[in-house]
């Protein structure tokens, strides 16, 4: 049974500003849920700023989620909370589960918005005893929002991309004062001016410092971290880890659909779909963090081009596989780029880094220069490089011509 022209999976910025879009449209859409409400990982970051791109204000992330709520549904959206999708099959068919068990639902089109998972303190290799009080940022949000708890007075933060600094915000919202933000590389990884936050609270960020050892038996009692000067013990009595956000692609696992080793999401091509064009995808599943901002309008974008779709205006897909050929480079997205087919949504290469480096990130074809840009960037940081609108058919290399 056909139950929507368009099925979204995930409910976050990227999939709630992509159902509105569809909807506003004219298009039947259904967005499955697994959480009991709607919004992502917004309704959980109890601070400013969200909504500046969306909504031209400056909104807290649950009013945020809300508002994205709201015009969803004002919209015509149907929005199916308590719903895990478990299975995607070929031509858009999606596995579901919820109160009334095991359902099959198809769809004309289907777009992935599952977002972004945190690693874990094993997958950061962290040694030292396993004591309570060690927390990814939204495990320490879902306890100060949701349940008004405080599980420590002064943490240290590990970590200083984006989310590090919504980690900050959390706990001077919950009185709590974090004794330092850790730091492995020599410059912060945020380039927004979310990096003066720490200075104003007064929360010094020790560069070139990793934590080598967290203490204690039941709760942790201290750190030991690994400095320039030697080794340094702080009386922490938390850690907060943030960053090495993977793509959630539990679902993707085991599917027909193609998945990037580098990006850890699904391949896609420069109109958001995957290697089974019944399917889409946009926002954080893609690459890992971005701004809510940004997967909100890529959902807007990849909207446009679900709708191309369903009116059969997309060229076949066709498109080689974009090949990664320095070090450095950890992933760029769209990894599927055809020649001469200019548009779609993402018309430029999102690019991160596995190391820091500088020089000349460099799109090249036959040993031909197609576009090129400056770099001088740390890991976990955005990266673009706009597609040329012509070339010719065959592989295409991303590379970085590296300076000192
Ligand atoms: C801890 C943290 C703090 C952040 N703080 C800020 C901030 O202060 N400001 C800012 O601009 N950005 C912030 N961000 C980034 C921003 O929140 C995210 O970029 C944005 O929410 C991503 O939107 P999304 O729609 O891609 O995914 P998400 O918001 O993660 O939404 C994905 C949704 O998919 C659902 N889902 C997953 N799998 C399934 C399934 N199988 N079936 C059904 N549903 C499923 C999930 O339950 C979730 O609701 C933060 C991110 C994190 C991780």
């Amino acid at each position: 049974m056909t139950e929507a022209e368009v099925i979204v999976i995930g409910s976050g910025p990227a999939g709630l500003g992509a159902a509105t879009a569809l909807a506003r449209a004219g298009r039947r859409v259904l967005v499955l849920e697994r959480e009991a409400q709607a919004g992502g990982i917004p309704r959980h970051c109890g601070h400013y700023p969200f909504g500046m791109r969306e909504f031209h204000r400056l909104l807290r992330g649950p009013d945020y989620a809300a508002r994205l709520r709201d015009t969803a549904l004002s919209a015509g959206v149907t929005i199916r909370t308590c719903t895990t999708a478990t299975a995607l099959r070929p031509g858009g068919v999606v596995e579901i589960t919820d109160d009334a068990g095991p359902a099959t639902l198809t769809a004309k089109a289907v777009l992935l918005a599952t977002g972004v998972r945190e690693a874990s303190r094993a997958a950061r290799l962290i040694g030292g005893e396993k004591p309570g009080g060690v927390l990814s940022t939204g495990a320490l949000q879902g306890m100060v929002y949701l349940n008004h708890q405080r599980p420590f007075r002064q943490p240290v933060i590990l970590g200083t991309e984006l989310v590090a600094f919504s980690a900050l915000l959390t706990c001077r919202h919950a009185g709590i004062r974090p004794l330092a933000m850790i730091e492995p590389e020599s410059r912060i990884t945020t380039r927004s001016p979310v990096r003066w936050l720490a200075a104003a609270l007064r929360v010094p960020i020790l560069l070139h410092s990793e934590i080598t050892a967290i203490h204690g038996r039941t709760r942790v009692d201290g750190v030991t971290l690994a400095t320039p000067a030697g080794p340094r013990d702080l009386p922490a009595d938390g850690v907060i880890v943030s960053g090495g956000f993977r793509p959630d692609v539990a679902l993707l696992q085991g599917s027909h659909l193609q998945i990037d080793p580098g990006s850890g999401g699904p391949v896609i091509d420069r109109w958001g779909r995957l290697s089974d064009p019944a399917y889409f995808a946009c926002g954080n599943l893609l690459r890992g963090v971005e701004t809510a901002g940004w997967c909100w309008s890529e959902g807007q974008r990849t909207a446009q081009a679900i709708l191309a779709a369903l009116q059969g205006q997309l060229p076949k897909p066709d498109g080689s596989r974009l090949v990664l050929a320095h070090p450095a480079l950890r992933l760029a997205v769209p990894q599927l780029i055809g020649a001469g087919a200019s548009g779609g949504p993402y018309d430029s290469l999102q690019v991160r880094l596995d190391r820091p480096a500088k020089g000349q990130l460099r799109l090249m074809q036959d040993g031909r220069i197609l576009a090129a840009t400056r770099i001088d960037s740390l890991p976990e940081r955005r990266l673009s490089l706009a597609l040329p609108s012509t070339f010719g058919p065959g592989p295409l290399t991303l590379t970085i011509a590296e300076t000192p």
